[in-house]
């Protein structure tokens, strides 16, 4: 597979944006399904009740009227019980006989009622035969068990609601008939047609409209996710890429996400840069030592091997230029160790009193031609801090070593330690040439060297401070310089006080630690 397939075969996916539209419009969809139905259900049973109810009135007027009828249902009984105009008025005709009609014991309100065009009624006999009806369409007589039956029977979109009841004579408790009333429910049906249509065309515009809404959203969220992802694909290719996400402007997680990405390669480039100037410096600095070394060599070979002055003179410079160069490599090493304190100590407490009187003992024991004074008035014996013991070593080292090497006449040194608002002090003070203002912002600099030549002589590499200024940054401290020129120079480490709890946290986290390796 080349390069190129890889690359395809990474970028296919299903869009985001396809995948959040479509599950956002299913679970609207879904849901308004469900609200729809629910709807439907309890507008159709409701109405559906009236329906029934208005038949059953129908029923119940029918029944009163024929129940005092003693033996088996017949035209002849019937409609007289029904009266003549009964009839009539079910088809919604005026009675025969108006006047008489006022007074008819059957022109009710619950007769007028069944005058509802939807309702048609008939009433069989046991026989099955029909006694009375009063529409065009005589509704069927079906055998029922019990006393009633509602049905509703659907032809196509159109329902209708059949009541069944038997007709029991009041006086001998015997079925004499049935009576059958349909009902065409028009606005039953009417209401319902209405309602799903309704719902059908707010369901598909709630769809669209959510679908809009959707899109929209989504879109708002995966456009950034699809700019950072491009430019994490730009750096990939190309590492010193400048291309950087551009600014979102909407104050939540993603904008976050971008800053915090931009940040990462903005530190990534800081890496890269570091480490290429790094290996350019280096190189840089053996090329001397492995130059002179080599010169050396030459002139042994060429006319130094039986001149023993030669010889003698040629071994002892390559000794030492072999020598600033192991010195050269441990002291980058340390540089980039510097950098990972954080992970290798992260709970050392070192007492400063005690690292100072020995560090400042033993550099007074080496060297001898000098006076260095340690002032430790303002210290607290028990000042502690939190870093490890040799570090703290390292640094007082780096500053006295240079004190003592760019010291001239006066041969002292002054390290003066104190705390005050919990934060403990310490100077290192020398008499010698100083540093002008312009070189004091870049002496903290990798290899820099404010005369090359001239600290070349005294084995300076210019990493002494980087080194310093590294190891007091991963403590959360700080270093500075005070110097005039032609007077001397004054070099200041400043690093947090540790309260005895927190040393006592710290010194107990260390324990376990060391006891879990
Ligand atoms: P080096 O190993 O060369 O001393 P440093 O990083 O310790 O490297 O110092 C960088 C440069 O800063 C030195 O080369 C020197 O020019 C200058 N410097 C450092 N300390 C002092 C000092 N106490 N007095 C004068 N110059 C100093």
């Amino acid at each position: 597979m080349t390069n190129k397939d890889k690359k395809q075969k990474k970028t296919k996916h299903t869009s985001l944006i396809a995948r959040w539209v479509s599950i956002v419009t299913l679970t609207i969809m879904v849901s308004f399904v469900i609200f729809s139905v629910v709807i439907y259900s309890i507008v159709s049973q409701q109405s559906l009740n009236q329906q029934e109810e208005t038949s059953n009135n129908v029923v119940v007027t029918l029944q009163n009227r024929l129940e005092s009828i003693p033996n088996e249902l017949q035209i002849s009984n019937v409609i007289p019980s029904l009266s003549p105009s009964t009839k009539r008025v079910l088809r919604g005709v005026p009675a025969i006989n108006d006047q008489n009609s006022a007074t008819s014991a059957f022109n009710d309100d619950l007769l007028a009622s069944i005058t509802n065009p939807d309702i048609s009624v008939a009433v069989y006999n046991t026989h099955n035969e029909v006694v009375f009806s009063n529409g065009d369409t005589t509704p069927k007589y079906r055998k029922f068990k019990g006393e009633n039956k509602v049905e509703k029977i659907q032809h196509g979109t159109h329902a209708e609601l059949l009541t069944y009841h038997t007709v029991k004579s009041s006086r001998t408790g015997k079925i004499i008939g049935y009576i059958v009333v349909s009902n065409q429910m028009t606005y039953y049906n009417r209401l319902m047609k209405n309602l799903l249509h309704w719902m059908l065309i707010i369901s598909l515009i709630a769809v669209i409209i959510f679908i809009g809404i959707a899109f929209v959203v989504v879109k708002d969220v995966v456009q950034p996710i699809k700019e950072i992802s491009k430019v994490a694909r730009e750096v990939n290719d190309d590492p010193n890429s400048s291309m950087r996400i551009k600014e979102l402007h909407r104050n939540d997680e993603l904008e976050e996400l971008a800053i915090t990405f931009n940040e990462m390669l903005d530190r990534m480039q800081r890496y890269i840069d570091q480490q290429k100037e790094f290996v350019g410096d280096v190189s840089h600095e053996l090329r001397t030592p492995v130059a002179v070394i080599e010169g050396h060599l030459n002139m042994l070979e060429r006319w130094g091997k039986d001149d023993p002055e030669i010889l003698d003179e040629s071994i002892k410079a390559s000794l030492q230029e072999a020598d600033r160069m192991k010195h050269l490599i441990q002291e980058m090493l340390d540089l980039t160790r510097a950098e990972q304190i954080n992970v290798q100590y992260p709970n050392a407490v070192t007492n400063v009193y005690d690292v100072l009187t020995r560090v400042v003992a033993d550099l007074a024991l080496v060297h001898k031609d000098f006076k260095i004074q340690l002032d430790t008035d303002d210290l607290p014996p028990d000042t502690e801090i939190q870093i490890y013991h040799g570090h703290l070593e390292q640094l007082l080292v780096i500053l006295i070593d240079n004190g003592i090497k760019y010291s001239t006449t006066r041969k002292q040194i002054n390290v003066s330690a104190g705390v005050s608002n919990d934060e403990v002090t310490i100077i290192v003070q020398d008499f010698g040439e100083g540093i002008s203002q312009a070189d004091q912002e870049k002496i903290f600099n990798r290899f820099y060297r404010v005369d090359k030549a001239r600290t070349r002589e005294k084995g300076g590499n210019g990493l002494g401070l980087s080194i310093a200024q590294k190891l007091v940054t991963s403590y959360h401290g700080s270093i500075s310089v005070d110097s005039v020129e032609g007077q001397g120079s004054q070099f200041k480490l400043e690093f947090p006080v540790l309260t005895k709890k927190e040393a006592e946290r710290l010194k107990k986290l260390d324990q376990k630690k060391k006891l879990e390796h």
